[in-house]
């Protein structure tokens, strides 16, 4: 039958016999698009703006209560690389129709190198057609590099020259304290002290309000407590009419170790036990109710649904939708 089919095509046209393969006239571009992806809550627009992705060798103590083998094993179960970690960074920024709300920043523009893929944030944000003077507040989910430096442009002012920085209260005193940061083991706190002081002064800090969990602190936008991964780590729930989305800022990083392992303490989890509750927690929560979950460590665009499997739970990616 296929005979017949390819002989009655044959009839039909007899196409030109390639013997050897055309050369590419173009060379290869050698470089992606830029990164944004545009979807809607409600009558919310919703812009995913990536920061774009940093890697580096797997450290022995990446999570600190398995083996490293472990480690290897779940990356490729997940078809990544053996040995090498790739953290990926999912700013959103939200159109409410009255306001434009930035929550997060990325490392921000001083990490653009040439020879980085990350800090990328300012540049996607443009070529998604967002003036960053026009965005109204940027809301502060934790005071890591990866969500607060990108408050700060290349030339070390604002990023956001005309927008309020509403932050968590309980991440911001803590950050703030003298006493903690005493006590802060020499490293890694150390460092993220020294980070979060410089980024937290002068027009950053004068621009700066606190915010509680469990309020609206901009239209539609409610903060949601889930600490652990620091003390004042916080989460949102986006609502514009019956639409919801969770915005599950770092509850886990990547899906494919801590949202298939709960369990598994990530290194840069300030308070592992209590993050671990919080995450169980959330995830449940995010299968109870199938909420749609914008993440901010999964692969672009972060966004999808949790559900169950076996022991632990899996993100399953929200097809790409080429409309908004
Ligand atoms: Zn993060």
């Amino acid at each position: 039958m296929l005979a017949g089919t390819a002989a009655a095509a044959a009839a039909v046209a007899s196409p030109r016999l390639i013997v050897a393969p055309a050369r590419a006239a173009a060379p290869p571009a050698g470089r992606q698009a830029p990164g944004f992806y545009r979807y809607k809550v409600g009558s919310y627009e919703i812009t995913v703006v990536t920061d774009g992705a940093r890697s580096f060798p797997l450290p022995d103590t990446f999570v600190t209560n398995v083996k490293k083998d472990e480690v290897n094993a779940a990356l490729e179960a997940a078809y990544l690389p053996r040995d090498t970690m790739t953290l990926v960074f999912n700013p959103i920024v939200v159109n409410t129709g009255s306001k434009l709300v930035a929550i997060d920043t990325g490392y921000g523009a001083a990490e653009a190198k040439p020879n980085t893929t990350h800090g990328q944030y300012q540049q996607n944000l443009a070529a998604a057609g967002i003036d960053a003077k026009a965005i109204d507040a940027v809301i502060i989910s934790h005071y890591h590099p990866d969500h607060v430096n990108g408050l700060l442009g290349a030339d070390d002012k604002p990023a956001f020259p005309n927008a309020e920085i509403l932050v968590p209260a309980a991440e911001h005193k803590f950050w703030m304290d003298d006493g903690e940061m005493s006590r802060a083991t020499p490293g890694r706190m150390q460092g993220l002290f020294k980070d979060n002081r410089r980024v937290m002064s002068g027009e950053i800090l004068k621009r700066t309000a606190t915010y509680e969990w469990g309020k609206e602190i901009a239209p539609g936008i409610t903060s949601v407590s889930t600490p652990g991964h620091t003390v004042g780590h916080t989460s949102y729930v986006i609502a514009s009419g019956s639409a919801r989305l969770f915005v599950f800022s770092d509850v886990t990083n990547r899906p494919e170790l801590f949202v298939r392992n709960p369990g598994w303490h990530a290194f840069f989890d300030q308070i592992p036990d209590m993050a671990e509750t919080t995450r169980r927690k959330v995830l449940d929560m995010l299968i109870a109710d199938k909420m749609l979950v914008q993440t901010f460590h999964a692969p672009f665009p972060a966004l999808g649904h949790m559900e169950k499997d076996g022991q632990g739970y899996r993100f399953v990616q929200a097809p790409w939708s080429p409309a908004v």
